[in-house]
């Protein structure tokens, strides 16, 4: 596993869970509005460029790894002390090794909650099947005809929809979540959104980071929704699941 980051504490991430915050390195996405765009590069310089602002071109680089062998023994120090891991990144399922690593962890007795961008299906069947994941949540980022927009890149939409499906029918407690940015989601975009995974559990509605680095420069200028605007937002998300709360 490509591991760029380690959080050793967390009340909030998992919830009613103490954790720990594993970040696996890459991405296959480029999230206009990720605020961690030190772990969506790849760990060796030299691969990619953003290509949202030319102010922000260039090479890039990712954090140093941390080897798996000292992370195993940070969590051997937290057993008893600690619920659960959420791995996290980046995007854990584009490792090939993630079974693994979740069996891994699993053995240590923790429980896992995984973050995905939902982009590979496969993955996600394989290591629900091998009950490898205790929670799991995904992030819708765009209605679909805006989905390469937001996210940077060619995806397969079909492979978002199935996997939304699978979290849905996977009898695992889940919550699906959306960063809301203005100029690229509107009130329809949400509704969209929320047509999407009609009738599900969970939808969080995020107010964006506008504060910190993100991969488009551009948007570290934009005003994010206020609370009275996500409010309008979480009624509108109210009418398609059955939960739905801005954070
Ligand atoms: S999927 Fe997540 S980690 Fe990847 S670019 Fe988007 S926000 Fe960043």
């Amino acid at each position: 596993m490509l591991i760029g980051g380690l959080q050793k504490f967390s009340l909030l991430d998992y919830p009613g869970h103490v954790t720990a915050i594993v970040f696996t390195q890459g991405c296959n996405f480029r999230c206009q509005f990720c605020y961690n765009p030190m772990l969506v590069w790849p760990p060796e310089v030299g691969k990619l460029k953003n290509s949202f602002s030319s102010k922000n071109e260039g090479i890039k680089k990712g954090h140093p790894l941390i080897k798996e062998g000292d992370l195993f023994d940070f969590l051997k120090s937290r057993m008893g002390k600690l619920d659960g891991v959420v791995v996290s990144g980046g995007e854990p399922t584009i490792q090939r090794d993630l079974p693994e690593f979740l069996a891994k962890i699993k053995e240590l007795g923790f429980k896992i909650k995984l973050d995905t961008n939902g982009t590979s299906p496969n993955m996600l069947k394989k290591v629900l099947a091998k009950k490898l994941v205790d929670y799991i949540a995904m992030d819708i980022k765009a209605p679909a005809e805006k989905y390469e927009k937001v996210t940077g890149v060619k995806s397969n939409f079909s492979k978002i929809k199935e996997s939304i499906k699978i979290i849905r029918e996977s009898g695992l407690p889940y919550e699906f979540r959306s960063t809301t940015v203005p100029g690229l989601h509107s009130a329809e975009d949400i509704r969209k959104m929320g047509e999407l995974i009609r009738g599900a559990d969970k939808w969080f509605l995020q107010i964006l980071k506008s504060n910190t680095d993100l991969i488009n420069i551009e948007l570290e200028k934009v005003k994010p929704y206020t609370k009275k605007e996500m409010e309008e937002f979480k009624k509108i998300g109210l009418k398609l699941v059955k939960e739905c709360r801005v954070r």
